[in-house]
């Protein structure tokens, strides 16, 4: 996987818990040797594009809601199927589909966390980076709006009065609304991956903001490039309505916005987040 060599994705989501990554509804059946997978996964990134697939299903002796154990299951599993291509909302490289486990028959050395210690995996080795990384794509695409708006208040002519649209208060004032809401994230994103690399007791609180703030800021910065550009932000030539596309999908990515707020609630009032 480091050197770019093995691509893979995680397959958390399910059908029957939605969003609620940390509580999977199907349960692994088995013996010492071998685990049977049966799942409806509701939603795969990259799904039939990967070589592999990091399978949450609740362990064969699960008592918990919580009680879940993370596989290695190679792409070419007998009973692993695709939903066929994403025929959604337009998203950059994006490939999302439901996948289904129909008995798949994984050996036990082949599980990723202990037994029963899914859910610990996902909260402490997972989620951290996947907090980051996705707050690291929302400060990039609210970037790249930005700074396409700015190209184009500048190069976009009012003939008729010899002025660019840059003449006009009211745009200025959101493109500079626009590239503060990106710089304080910039700036944000850089701290948790500092908190990240010397860990605080204010770590995980971090963690958690970094993704809720980006995503959050990523869909005002691209909506406020579509206002400011107006009629053009529609065609394909300025890339700000593929912006607006893509900075939606980190608001519903689990932990979803609304959890996220639920969760920093929670942690800053002493409460258990699960
Ligand atoms: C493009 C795309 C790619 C994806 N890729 C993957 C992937 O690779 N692997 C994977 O495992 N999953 C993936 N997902 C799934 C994703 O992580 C979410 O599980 C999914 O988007 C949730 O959609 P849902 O309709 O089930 O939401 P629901 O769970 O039905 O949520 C509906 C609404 O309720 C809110 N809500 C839910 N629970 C709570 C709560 N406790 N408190 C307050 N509000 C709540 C949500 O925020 C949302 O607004 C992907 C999703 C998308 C859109």
């Amino acid at each position: 996987m480091a050197r770019g060599e093995h691509l893979s994705t995680l397959a958390f989501s399910e059908k029957g818990s939605r969003s609620h990554f940390w509580a999977p509804v199907s349960q692994a059946e088995g013996d010492a040797d071998v685990h049977r997978l049966t799942a409806e996964k509701s939603w795969v990134t990259s799904a039939g594009q990967t070589d592999s697939y990091v399978v949450s299903t609740r362990s064969v002796a699960a008592a918990e809601m919580t009680s879940s154990t993370l596989y290695y299951v190679p792409r070419d599993a007998a009973g692993l199927s695709i939903s066929g291509p994403w025929t959604g909302l337009g998203l950059r490289g994006n490939a999302s589909a439901p996948m289904q486990l129909a008995g798949v028959a994984v050996p036990t050395e082949h599980r990723l966390s202990g037994e029963g210690e899914g859910f610990g995996a996902m909260l402490s080795v997972v989620l951290p980076w996947f907090q980051l990384c996705s707050a690291s794509v929302s400060v990039g695409i609210a970037t790249a709006a930005t700074s396409a708006t700015r190209s184009h208040l500048m190069a976009s002519k009012l003939e008729h009065l010899d002025q660019s649209l840059a003449s006009l208060m009211n745009l200025r004032a959101r493109l500079a609304q626009m590239q503060i809401a990106v710089d304080t994230q910039r700036v944000f994103v850089a701290h948790v991956a500092g908190r990240m690399e010397s860990p605080a007791p204010d770590t995980m609180l971090a963690v958690l903001e970094s993704k809720a703030a980006a995503a959050e800021a990523a869909l005002q910065v691209t909506d406020l490039a579509m206002r400011t550009c107006g009629g053009a932000a529609f065609s394909r030539h300025l890339g700000v309505e593929r912006n607006f596309r893509d900075a939606r999908a980190a608001w519903v990515m689990a932990p979803t916005t609304d959890v996220l707020h639920d969760f920093i609630g929670k942690a800053l009032l002493d409460m258990p987040l699960f």
